[in-house]
């Protein structure tokens, strides 16, 4: 946790928030505050600054909070992600949530298993605390939007078109012949298949509907590599 992302609720004044949990646990036995030390801090959705601890006690810890510097700008990605095996989808959530995503949709594919979709990482609670904690990693306070598609033909028919309006619009799928492209500084849509990689039949839709493939080369990498490799290998903002 390289800043402590403050919501609402930690605010008992304007410039004072009170951590308990696990910030304050991490910023006792890793960052090792005593009462005076001074932290980074970033209020959910708006400025990053710092916050002077000025109480401590086992079970909280009172800031007096300055905000006032802009959080980093986001990537001009929507990032669309046949569902992960749960074993792997948190760490992909915050890689993603680290990286700068802000616009995240999980699809269903032929490859997908159904019983992927019953991860409890899927509810609210649990999809906002791994996104703060990837935006705690790489300290960032605007938190990514997730949308949840559990069927391949209606989105890809009928939304998908309108997401990749006046955007570049890529499918990294191994084997085809286009390398994947470097120092895009534009509005992208980029797709990323599942486990088993999209079928033939996905791909030929997510061409039809305006994606161009794309290659990384011969290697095939898994899923959670895959994600930030296409990320830096497509945009120098993230580097
Ligand atoms: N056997 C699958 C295939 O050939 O599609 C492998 C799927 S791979 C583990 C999971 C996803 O990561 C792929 O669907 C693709 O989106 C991306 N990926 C992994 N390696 C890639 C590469 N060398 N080129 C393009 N995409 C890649």
């Amino acid at each position: 946790m390289n800043l402590a992302l403050l919501f609402d609720e930690d605010f008992v004044a304007p410039d004072r928030a009170v951590l308990r949990g696990r910030r304050l646990t991490h910023l006792q036995s890793v960052v090792k505050i005593v009462e005076g030390d001074t932290v980074p801090v970033g209020r959910a959705g708006g400025p990053m600054g710092t916050g002077e601890v000025v109480r401590l006690t086992d079970s909280e810890a009172e800031l007096k909070v300055t905000l006032n510097q802009p959080p980093p700008a986001p990537l001009p990605l929507t990032l669309v992600l046949a569902m992960p095996r749960p074993k792997m989808f948190r760490r992909i959530l915050q890689t993603c949530a680290a990286l700068g995503v802000k616009d995240l949709w999980l699809i269903n594919s032929y490859k997908v298993e159904k019983s992927f979709w019953q991860t409890p990482w899927l509810s609210e609670e649990q999809l906002r605390e791994n996104l703060t904690l990837g935006l705690e990693q790489a300290k960032d306070t605007q938190m990514p939007r997730v949308q949840i598609r559990k069927l391949f033909k209606p989105f890809v028919e009928d939304e998908l078109p309108a997401l990749l309006a006046n955007k570049q619009a890529l499918v990294a799928h191994p084997g085809t012949n286009t390398p994947c492209p470097v120092h895009l500084n534009k509005p992208t849509v980029l797709c990323i298949g599942p486990e088993g990689g999209f079928t033939a039949y996905e791909v030929g839709k997510l061409e039809e509907a305006g994606c161009q493939s794309v290659h990384l080369g011969p290697r095939i990498l898994r899923v959670e590599t895959a994600v930030p490799v296409l990320i830096s290998r497509l945009f120098d903002a993230c580097l």
